[in-house]
């Protein structure tokens, strides 16, 4: 079957309104195929989650990302030249960032922006950029448009090269906001922060970093990313390999060469067919002698479709057009009441039925594009998702498919068992050995657990995590009462965006606004009051209460490995525009929502 939509056209982006394709279901259109065709599909779906529990018994136990001991290296900064010497710090600051990724960039600029001069952002790594600073891995790259995704261009003047920009430009991106709103005087690097400790006499937070540092600060903003420890399976014997090995967001540049020239004479194995061994298995599959990827469960490969920025274009636009373009966006996401009414008036199990064909007609084209391209039927069959679109990150390339057809890339497919066994010369799966050079671990990262592993206490010295642990309480995913003046970003009961950018300003522009109400109305305190908590955990439940998917999706991160979780304990899934709404409404009324002293 010939898919015309398979390359790139030759054209230049110069759509002012294009969007990432993204798929829509619509359950008001009726599916035209006879019911059981999808039932067939649906039970095929469950039979391959049941395939996966069953192999993974200990859930979210299967990783580990206590890299400790012989495991400590695959943490280790290989992009830092080496580490700085420098005597301990004692300070203090108005804001302390922990971590220098998009979060506190961006807020950091919207406080610069409201006269704010003392803030200090403290970072794990030798630069800003957090995940961009990390993932440099071949072909990085976002799977959002660019120019919605980039932050801060009309600010910055800059137009992105291509409708999807890639790893490089972004993490230049980041440091050029660093320098153009002065941040990098104020960052310490190669720096983690190891413990965050409300002085309710002082009202300062008193943090504790591995350098000896001891640093205070009246606020303090855990900026340190959604995805952004890494994680390991749990595989017996990984400690004997002989071979190099690392994890996809270490990547090891001076063992591959620049270019990757190194790999080839060199036999490779990747564990993991997750978004980032997407992108880095064509690369690695062209350099390297051989390439064995051990699969899982496949990813859904969608078209990319990406095409370089037109200059005239570029040139054309004009100031706040990057503005212009979010907030037509975000106005789009806003849901239209005449739809809404026409959806609600429809039984439930109408809906629901719909909205699943819907989405198994989506996962049938992906099955397509595999045959499509794909020239060994085995591969084909193995390589084809069997579970509904979003139970899993979608994945969207051009490169991926295609690279199982070069003679030196061989798909291991485990079939939902995972490798269990490595040994000095490589990995072995069911008796079969595969010996390889060098192991990469594309086994993903820590999810959403922002802020927590500082050993942060609260007024009453109890640990963040501690609090957590009878179900999370915030307001917004924000604020957590006990914790004042404490902004957590991109954690759980926040909304969930594939634009994670547009999320985090949303979150730095509230953040701000907060701060701001809080200095100039003479106070030195902002906590969350316990009733707007408990009226904001409703409100998280409320949204995650209606669906079973966790249940019935196979296995990921997206469903906490299938392990039941507390509906708190979860994003906020009133969609983004009401999240912003909830925010904006706030304004105004902080007296309301928040304790403040003076
Ligand atoms: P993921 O957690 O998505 O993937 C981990 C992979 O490792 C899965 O395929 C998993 O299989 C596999 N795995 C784990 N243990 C074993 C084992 N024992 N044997 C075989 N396979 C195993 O991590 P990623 O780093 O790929 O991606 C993390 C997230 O980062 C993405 O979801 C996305 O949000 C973001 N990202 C975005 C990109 C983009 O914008 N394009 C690119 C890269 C990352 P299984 O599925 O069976 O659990």
């Amino acid at each position: 079957m010939a898919d015309s939509t398979l390359k790139s056209p030759a054209k230049k982006h110069n759509d002012p309104n294009k969007q990432a394709k993204r798929a829509a279901f619509d359950p008001t259109v009726a599916s035209d195929k006879p019911q059981e065709y999808y039932d067939e599909i649906k039970a095929r779906f469950e039979l391959e989650r049941d395939i996966r529990l069953k192999y993974r018994p200990k859930g979210l136990g299967e990783y580990t990302s206590d890299l400790e001991g012989e495991l400590a290296k695959y943490e280790v900064d290989p992009y830092a030249e080496e580490q700085v010497a420098r005597e301990p710090m004692e300070d203090y600051v108005e804001f302390l960032f922990i971590g220098g990724g998009f979060s506190a960039l961006l807020t950091a600029a919207r406080l610069r922006e409201r006269g704010v001069e003392s803030i200090r952002i403290v970072e794990r790594g030798s630069d800003v950029g957090g995940t961009w600073y990390w993932n440099r891995y071949p072909g990085a790259a976002c799977d959002v448009s660019a120019y919605d995704y980039l932050p801060l261009l009309d600010e910055m003047g800059h137009v992105p090269e291509s409708f999807f920009a890639k790893g490089p430009e972004i993490f230049a991106h980041c440091q050029n906001i660093a320098r153009r709103y002065d941040l990098y005087d104020l960052a310490i690097f190669q720096t983690t922060v190891e413990s965050t400790h409300w002085d309710k006499e002082a009202k300062l937070w008193r943090l504790k970093t591995d350098r000896g540092d001891t640093l205070s600060a009246r606020f303090v903003i855990c900026a340190n990313g959604t995805l952004a420890k890494p994680k390991l399976s749990r595989i017996q014997g990984m400690e004997t390999f002989k071979g190099h090995s690392f994890h996809t967001s270490r990547f090891d540049y001076e063992y591959c060469g620049a270019n990757l020239e190194n790999l080839k004479d060199k036999r490779v194995g990747i564990i993991g067919t997750g978004a980032s061994a997407v992108q880095i298995i064509p690369r690695v599959g062209r350099a390297s002698k051989s390439l064995h990827v051990f699969q899982r469960t496949p990813s859904a490969i969608d078209i990319r479709d990406d095409i370089p920025t037109d200059p005239k274009w570029a040139a054309s636009l004009k100031p706040g057009w990057q503005k212009e373009r979010i907030d037509k966006h975000v106005l789009t996401t806003k849901p239209d009441p005449a739809k809404r009414a026409e959806i609600e008036q429809l039984p439930r199990d109408v809906r629901t039925q719909r909205y699943e064909n819907q989405n198994i007609e989506h996962q049938m084209r992906i099955h397509a594009r595999v045959d499509s391209v794909i020239n060994d039927p085995a591969t084909a069959e193995a390589l084809k998702p069997w579970y509904m679109h979003r139970c899993k990150r979608p994945c969207y390339d051009d490169e991926y498919p295609p690279a199982f057809n070069l003679p030196n890339v061989h798909l291991v497919d485990t079939q939902g068992k995972g490798v269990t066994q490595i040994n000095e010369r490589g990995v072995v799966f069911e008796g079969v050995e595969y010996p390889v050079d060098v192991l990469i671990y594309a086994t993903g990262f820590e999810v959403q657990v922002t802020g927590i592993y500082n050993d942060i206490r609260g007024e009453d010295g109890m640990e963040l995590n501690e609090k957590y642990s009878t179900g999370m309480r915030t307001v917004f995913g924000i604020h957590s009462a006990g914790y004042p003046n404490l902004f957590i970003m991109g954690g759980y009961q926040a909304s969930f965006q594939f634009n994670l950018t547009f999320m985090l300003q949303t979150q730095g522009f509230h953040i701000a606004e907060c701060i701001k109400y809080t200095r100039e109305n003479g106070y030195i305190t902002i906590d969350a009051k316990p009733d707007t908590e408990q009226w904001w955990v409703d409100e998280v439940i409320r949204y995650r209460g209606t669906t079973n998917r966790n249940k019935e999706c196979t296995p990921g991160y997206y469903n906490f490995e299938g392990e039941e979780n507390r509906r708190q304990d979860g994003n906020y899934n009133g969609g983004m525009y009401q999240y912003v709404q909830h925010l904006d409404e706030s304004k105004g009324k902080y007296r309301e929502y928040f304790d403040f002293q003076q």
